[in-house]
C-alpha cells in the first residue's frame, strides 16, 4: 500500500475520441492508476461487464443513491444517468491510487467546483471529421445515436478550455505518453501544438 494519498484525475473526452483505449494502456503502464467504475442507467453494450465497465442500475436505484448523497457528481447524457459513487473513489484515494474519473463535461464541471486541485485532462480528436469516422467505425450505435453523440461532442469541446490539460489523440502512443507525463508532473504547461487548435 502507498503512503501518500493518490491524485484525483478528471479525464474527459467526447464519445468516439478513443479515451477508453488510452485508459486501457494507462492501466497497463502504471499500477498505481485505478479507474472509477460509474453507475449508469444505460443498457450494457455487447461485451460490457457489470462491475467492470459500469454498474448497470435501474433509474430507481440510481436516484435512491443520489438522494442519499452517494455521488461525487452525476449527470444526464443522451437520456441516461451516469454518476461517480463517492465511497469507492475516496477509498482508492486513501489507499494511494491515482483515481481517474472518465466522465462527461457536466459532471466534470461539478468535480472542478468541488475539488479545485483536481488534475483535469481533456482528450480531443484531431478533427470533427475524424471523430465522425471513428464513431461510425465502432459500429456499436445506431445512426440516430451517432448523430446525437456528434452534436454532444461539439458542445463538449467548447468546455475543453476549462480543463488544465488538453491532449489530442492523433497518435495513440504519443497521447498515452503525454497523459503519463502530465500525471507524473513532467509537464507544467500546455504545449501549443497539442491544444487541438484545429477544432472549432
Ligand atoms: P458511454 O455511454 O459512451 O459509455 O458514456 C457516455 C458519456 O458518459 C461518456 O462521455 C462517459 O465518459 C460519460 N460518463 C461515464 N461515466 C460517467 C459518470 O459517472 N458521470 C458522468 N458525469 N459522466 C460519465
Amino acid at each position: 500500500m502507498n503512503k501518500h494519498k493518490g491524485r484525483l484525475v478528471l479525464y474527459t473526452g467526447c464519445s468516439g475520441v478513443g479515451k477508453g483505449t488510452i485508459m486501457k494502456r494507462l492501466l497497463e503502464r502504471d499500477p498505481n492508476i485505478r479507474l472509477s467504475v460509474s453507475n449508469t442507467t444505460r443498457a450494457p453494450r455487447e461485451g460490457e461487464v457489470h462491475g467492470v465497465h459500469y454498474n448497470f442500475v435501474s433509474r430507481e436505484a440510481f436516484i435512491a443513491l443520489a438522494d442519499a448523497d452517494g455521488y461525487i457528481e452525476y449527470a444526464e447524457y443522451c437520456d441516461n444517468l451516469y454518476g461517480t459513487p463517492k465511497a469507492q473513489v475516496e477509498e482508492m484515494l486513501e489507499k494511494g491510487y491515482h483515481v481517474f474519473l472518465e466522465i462527461e463535461v457536466q459532471g466534470g464541471l461539478q468535480v472542478m467546483a468541488q475539488y479545485p486541485d483536481v488534475l483535469s485532462i481533456f482528450i480531443l480528436p484531431p478533427s470533427m471529421e475524424e471523430l465522425e469516422k471513428r464513431l461510425r467505425g465502432r459500429g456499436t450505435e445506431s445512426e440516430e445515436v451517432i448523430r446525437r453523440r456528434l452534436e454532444e461532442a461539439e458542445n463538449e469541446i467548447k468546455v475543453a478550455p476549462r480543463y488544465r490539460y488538453r491532449v489530442v489523440n492523433d497518435d495513440l502512443d504519443r497521447a498515452v505518453e503525454e497523459v503519463l507525463a502530465i500525471l507524473h508532473g513532467q509537464q507544467d504547461s500546455q504545449s501549443p501544438q497539442h491544444c487541438g487548435d484545429n477544432i472549432e
